[in-house]
């Protein structure tokens, strides 16, 4: 239950321990991620009830907050609850297979999906924006950006600098709740990292959590402490609060010598991402007065910040897109050159989806830390072959400290998320884990999302823009006994852009519980395998025979 009740902004929380006030385990583990997604350890600004990535909501408003977590507080386990952006509006009798919770946020007619049309029914409190994993309630703070940062600097490293980035220097700009995480996976893969970010708030947070090493006074001082790491090899990371759309420009001029050069700010969002010459004071005011003239000095200065990233390029930088749109609001502005570096996911990911491989991530219901430790000794004993794996377990249950319930996060292919998934049951059954597991994953997956400047930008068959798939995997994942499940479209690049789907399941240790995980976990990724092989990659199709996923374009 929230702390307080009552119908504006308060702290919620979720509730910890083995006892449960819903009925069944999916709807209190639903109620539990709901508040743990606007825990303030959590989200950036609970208090509007965005849980990350520039407006990302976990509810409308408070009073659709608290019909929710009344409706989960005694909805059946043959009831299914429908939330349509971030407001509860039906109760239905299901079956027991069913998802206890449906939810859509932000989906809109191809020809109104635009920012403009967008705000214009929010402003009428129609819709909610609810990014990837805010609306769909299985956000666990930095962790789960950090380890697929840590995959991509990972294959950037494998791919060009001999498996490590030490000795070399990456610039990026953004320390929000996504990009927060740039720094710590940086050094985590031994490389220095410089990281410009125009709101010094949250230049502190990230100190605090340990993400970043360094605050630096100026440009100047910024520069000088990165060479100097950078020489004497060192994995350290210091942030320094400029403009990114000034400061990159001005890197370039001076003739730096970078080797990785990406962005994190939140460009989705012309009205998220700060004009040059604008006060971080004035931001929300100037944005709300006059969303027209900021969008277009947005647009400008995101222009200005691209042309000095090809430059980069140019001068020989490993150059790539974040996932943040930032390529064509430049083109947008004006700027030709935009595309001339690759979005990350061609680049580097696509070949792990080709596995079924993303981001299985899961959080302990008891809030007790040691679950999250008994889970991470069974992936060291289920896959702890794989060393690159096995690595990022051990340094996270170091180095990353939890936020909200604890959690963990790690990238498994087709046949691991199902194994993973069977023991987690196993250990609650057992007893070894004290309370379920609600075990879920991004919207950014192999079988999840059309997303044609991030997830499927280039595929080889040129099926970029078809959101066919992320509505099938929704369909696949209902209809195999997840608990909730989630259809949006904007996140990550913004409306207009990207289509998604998301599932969470819960590990309640009952054999119904291992039933659904078995078919969830297997078909879940296994959409991936489908969406990867059908486009015409030979290692999906090789992936579906190994895993015996039947492709019936590809039978005789
Ligand atoms: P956020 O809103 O929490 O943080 C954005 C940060 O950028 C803020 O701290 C803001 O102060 C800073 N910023 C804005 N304009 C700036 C400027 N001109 N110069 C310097 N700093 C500036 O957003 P977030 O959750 O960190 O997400 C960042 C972006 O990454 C979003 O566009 C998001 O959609 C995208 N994203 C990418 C991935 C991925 O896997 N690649 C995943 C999720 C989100």
């Amino acid at each position: 239950m929230p702390e307080e009740t009552g119908p504006g902004p308060r702290t919620v929380r979720a509730p910890r321990g083995t006892a449960r006030s819903a009925k069944g385990w999916p709807q209190e583990a639903a109620l539990r991620m709901l508040h743990n997604n606007l825990d303030p350890d959590v989200a950036e600004h609970p208090d509007r009830l965005v849980v990350y990535g520039g407006t990302g909501r976990a509810a409308r408003d408070w009073p659709s907050f608290d019909r929710i977590t009344a409706v989960l507080g005694d909805l059946g386990d043959d009831e299914t609850l429908l939330v349509q952006s971030g407001r509860p509006v039906g109760v239905l009798t299901t079956h027991e297979w069913a998802p206890r919770v449906l939810i859509a946020n932000a989906n809109l007619v191809g020809d109104w999906s635009n920012w403009e049309e967008f705000r214009r029914l929010e402003g009428l409190g129609l819709t909610m924006y609810g990014q990837m994993t805010a609306g769909s309630w299985i956000y666990i703070g930095t962790q789960g950006i950090l380890q697929g940062t840590y995959e991509t600097f990972g294959a950037v490293a494998a791919e060009r600098f001999g498996g490590s980035l030490a000795g070399t220097l990456t610039l990026t700009a953004g320390l929000g709740g996504m990009g927060g995480a740039q720094p710590l996976a940086v050094t985590m893969n031994g490389g220095t990292a410089l990281v410009v970010e125009c709101d010094a708030t949250r230049i502190e947070r990230r100190v605090a959590q340990g993400y970043l090493d360094e605050a630096a006074d100026s440009l100047d001082d910024a520069l000088r402490r990165a060479e100097r790491a950078r020489r004497e090899r060192r994995a350290v990371s210091i942030g320094v609060q400029a403009n990114a759309a000034d400061a990159v420009p001005e890197l370039l001029r001076r003739g730096a010598r970078l080797d990785v050069v990406t962005d994190q700010t939140s460009a989705h969002d012309p009205l998220a991402y700060l004009p040059s010459g604008v006060g971080v004071a004035d931001w929300r005011d100037y944005a709300a007065r006059a969303p027209e003239e900021f969008t277009r000095r947005a647009r400008a200065s995101m222009a200005a910040h691209v042309e000095a990233m090809v430059g980069f390029a140019d001068a020989g930088a490993e150059v790539f897109d974040y996932g943040n749109a930032l390529r064509d609001e430049a083109r947008t502005a004006g700027y030709a050159r935009a595309f001339d570096y690759p979005g990350f996911v061609p680049a580097y990911i696509r070949p792990l989806f080709c596995q079924g491989k993303g981001p299985f991530r899961w959080a302990a219901l008891s809030g007790d830390p040691a679950d999250i430790a008994r889970t991470d000794r069974a992936v060291l004993d289920l896959f702890g072959d794989d060393d690159h794996l096995a690595r990022w377990i051990r340094m996270a249950g170091e180095r990353v400290s939890h936020q909200g319930l604890p959690a963990r996060i790690c990238w498994l292919g087709q046949g691991e998320r199902a194994a993973a998934g069977q023991r987690f049951n196993e250990l609650v059954a057992s007893g070894e884990i004290s309370a379920p597991l609600a075990i879920g994953r991004d919207h950014l997956d192999t079988g999840s999302v059309a997303s044609p400047y991030r997830e499927t930008e280039s595929m080889a068959d040129g099926s970029d823009a078809v959101a066919d798939w992320p509505l099938l995997n929704a369909l696949v994942n209902t209809a195999s006994g997840a608990s909730w499940v989630s259809i949006h479209h904007g996140g990550g690049v913004g409306i207009g852009r990207s289509l998604h789907a998301g599932q969470v399941s819960v590990a309640d240790g009952t054999d119904l519980a291992a039933r659904k995980l078995a078919r969830v976990l297997a078909n879940d990724p296994a959409t991936g395998v489908i969406r990867h092989a059908d486009a015409g990659y030979g290692q999906a199709e090789e992936a579906a025979r190994e895993h015996g996923i039947r492709l019936p374009m590809h039978e005789d």
